[in-house]
């Protein structure tokens, strides 16, 4: 008989001999993954108590370079799992994920509870100036310094060891909200027929049929609750009944009774947040939140979601009424309704501005925009893509692309799975395999973008809507600060970077897929070639303010509803749904307009670490208006002065840095919210 230990020949715990450490998937198992995170854990424990023991007096290496070191084969294994968990995922990798969830969280607390580890970390901060210590250094030394300040290091042990239990039944109830809500979308589907399919285009019609052929319903037309299948049905499809159902089942994500109801665990979640607030001595769960941020207050981010608001609401009242008109012009005897705002939206952009989204979308190739991502990015940066085949990876859509840089020397890995798949969490996201250091020596990054977009039928190209390409160079954005990170140590690299500054780099690099020059290179038509006629790129980009007052309200109800539920100093009894409905009457929320995120599906804030910062984006916003405006004022989209300086002190500077100061230095003064009001064609409030 022949017997393996669970240790020996687990390809997790085993040197990755491929290039950049890309991971073997092909290897990977389900089962291998509970004894490689035991082992991993183990290691883990051991490397950082053998820090905290240590008998030498502590120095900078001993202690703080000892800890960057050390839960190299955790973070190997995490990182796959995680992404494995979030792009491939099955009932097997689910019941490890919620087991995984509390004993990461059981390791973290004895990390950052750790009283011994605490002082010799607080002995160093308080004589940091005197250790002769790089700037960097100084940076890194004061991240952990807060990090276990912020994790409760020096308060009794019971407080620690409550702070401990609510750390392990968040991250459960995290872990389950996620998987609550990929449930409730993958058992919802709804099944047309041909004579269903009033107003729908045939880019919708192909990815429908395809969609239901994969599960099992040929000569049939699905749409699903992903976003890339749910939206554009809203937007194009007549049958008011239809999109009422559709839109009431998307809404109801988390909140349809029985196992996958989210009501009561972000309940739990909210009170258990409050509680960790109060042990750590801030007020509300928000107040601790947005300590570490650029906000550094929930006034500061309320006075900025506050001031959108309003202009936000007024826009949309004017625009609704255009809605109601567009809606009584062809007989329609009903009000507005949420599931009727893309439809008549996209009727009035083709009266008011002369074309359609149907129009644009065949010149919106995923593959030419994936090719003008990496154009842009060689234009600013020096960097080039290169595809490879050699790896072997978890899904045969996901792509590799070796990147290098200006010197011609690879820097980096790239990966993109681009196809909605029902394994695959909704939404979009950049996360990495490895991250950029170079401690000990050069270590580079290896980056992945997730997207959820519709393949193309057999044979015929994958097209985009126009927000699907401004996500796709949003996520890039992301990529690129992972890949083009340039510093020391791990814990200041690439993306770790405060939540409402990291949606700069990204949202700033949207900026680049709105510009005539990118798009007459590469929005080419997919069957002819022809690039996009300079008439309807002229629309197109007129029409970019249209129907901002409802994106404005859409976003913002969602993140005052956010910051509100994390303001409450002791949410004991709270109920969500009435919670979010109350604060929607009181800031007069439009009844046709839905917020962006329900709060039982509102995964940014219960399972993608922006609890009340789902304003960051906006905040964000401010910057990347802003700081487009840099380029545009000089002349050049590819400026190289700018784009020097855009990657000196924003895409490679990770954490090393304040970020006011690094914007300063980018820009050359600090943010001004001017130009926000602008792009979405706002007066400034007064
Ligand atoms: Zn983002």
């Amino acid at each position: 008989m022949m017997t393996t230990s669970p240790i020996d020949g687990n390809p997790l715990l085993e040197p990755w001999t491929a290039p950049f450490e890309a991971p073997p998937f092909d290897r990977f198992e389900p089962r291998h993954f509970p004894p490689a995170f035991d082992a991993a854990l183990k290691a883990a424990r051991a490397e950082i108590d053998a820090v905290a023991a240590d008998p030498a007096p502590p120095s900078f290496a001993n202690t703080i370079e000892a800890l960057e070191r050390s839960g190299r084969s955790l973070d190997k294994v995490a990182s796959v799992f995680f992404n494995l968990a979030g792009a491939a995922t099955n009932d097997e990798l689910q019941a490890i994920e919620r087991e995984i969830a509390p004993k990461l969280a059981r390791h973290r607390s004895e990390t950052y509870l750790n009283e011994a580890l605490f002082k010799r970390i607080d002995a160093l901060k308080a004589q940091e100036d005197k250790l002769g210590l790089s700037p960097e250094q100084i940076r890194v030394l004061e991240r952990y310094h807060l990090d276990f300040a912020r994790a409760g290091a020096g308060l009794p042990p019971e407080t620690k060891a409550r702070l401990a239990a609510i750390g392990e039944r968040l991250a459960t109830l995290g872990a389950e909200f996620g998987q609550n809500v990929l449930k409730d979308e993958k058992a919802w589907l709804v099944l047309l027929d041909k004579s269903d399919l009033d107003g729908l285009p045939d880019f919708f019609i192909a990815s429908a049929a395809r969609i239901a052929a994969d599960r099992g319903h040929p000569g049939k037309y699905a749409v699903t609750l992903s976003r890339s299948s749910v939206e554009p049905f809203l937007q194009f499809s007549a049958r008011r009944d239809l999109r009422e159902t559709a839109f009431r089942a998307w809404a109801a994500r988390g909140e349809n009774g029985g196992a996958t109801d989210n009501r009561a665990i972000a309940a739990e979640m909210v009170r258990l947040r409050a509680e960790r607030a109060r042990l750590l001595g801030y007020e509300t769960y928000a107040h601790y939140r947005l300590a570490d941020t650029m906000a550094k207050t929930p006034r500061a981010a309320l006075d900025l979601l506050e001031s959108v608001w309003a202009p936000g609401v007024a826009r949309a009242r004017k625009d609704e009424q255009a809605l109601q008109a567009i809606a009584a012009s062809e007989g329609g005897n009903f009000k507005v309704a949420p599931w009727d705002w893309r439809y008549l939206s996209e009727k009035r952009r083709k009266a008011e501005f002369d074309f359609d989204e149907g129009e644009l979308k065949p010149y919106l190739q995923l593959d030419r925009m994936i090719e003008a991502a990496f154009y842009a990015a060689s234009r600013l940066f020096g960097l080039e893509f290169a595809e490879r085949f050699d790896l072997k990876l978890y899904h045969p859509d996901v792509r590799t692309f070796t990147v290098t840089g200006r010197d011609g020397a690879p820097k980096a890995l790239f990966l993109g799975d681009y196809f909605a798949r029902p394994s695959k969490r909704s939404g979009a996201w950049m996360s990495s395999f490895r991250g950029q250091q170079k401690l000990d020596r050069a270590q580079f990054p290896s980056v992945v973008n997730v997207m959820n977009f519709a393949k193309g039928a057999e044979g015929e190209a994958s097209l985009l809507s126009v927000d699907e390409a401004r996500t796709l160079f949003h996520e890039f954005g992301h990529a690129l600060h992972g890949l083009l990170s340039d510093v020391t140590y791990p814990r200041i690299s690439g993306t770790h970077v405060a939540g409402d500054f990291v949606e700069f780099p990204s949202q700033l690099f949207e900026h680049w897929i709105q510009q005539p020059e990118m798009l007459r290179r590469f929005a080419l038509h997919y069957k002819t070639g022809e690039p996009m006629p300079e008439a309807l790129m002229g629309k197109l980009l007129n029409a970019r303010r249209f129907n901002q007052g409802w994106a404005t309200v859409e976003y913002t109800a969602s993140a005052l509803v956010d910051l509100k539920l994390h303001l409450d100093p002791s949410p004991d009894k709270v109920d969500v749904v009435a919670f979010e409905r109350e604060e929607l009457e009181r800031i007069g929320m439009p009844d046709a307009i839905a917020m962006r995120h329900r709060t039982p599906h509102f995964q940014h804030i219960f399972s993608g670490g922006y609890s009340a910062a789902y304003y960051s984006y906006l905040w964000s916003e401010v910057l990347d208006a802003d700081g487009f405006e840099a380029f545009e004022e000089s002349g050049d989209i590819f400026d190289p002065k700018a784009a020097r300086r855009l990657e000196d002190f924003v895409y490679a500077a990770g954490a090393s840095r304040d970020y006011d100061e690094a914007y300063r230095a980018f820009r050359g003064r600090a943010p001004s919210p001017a130009a926000l009001f602008r792009k979405r064609g706002f007066e400034a409030s007064s």
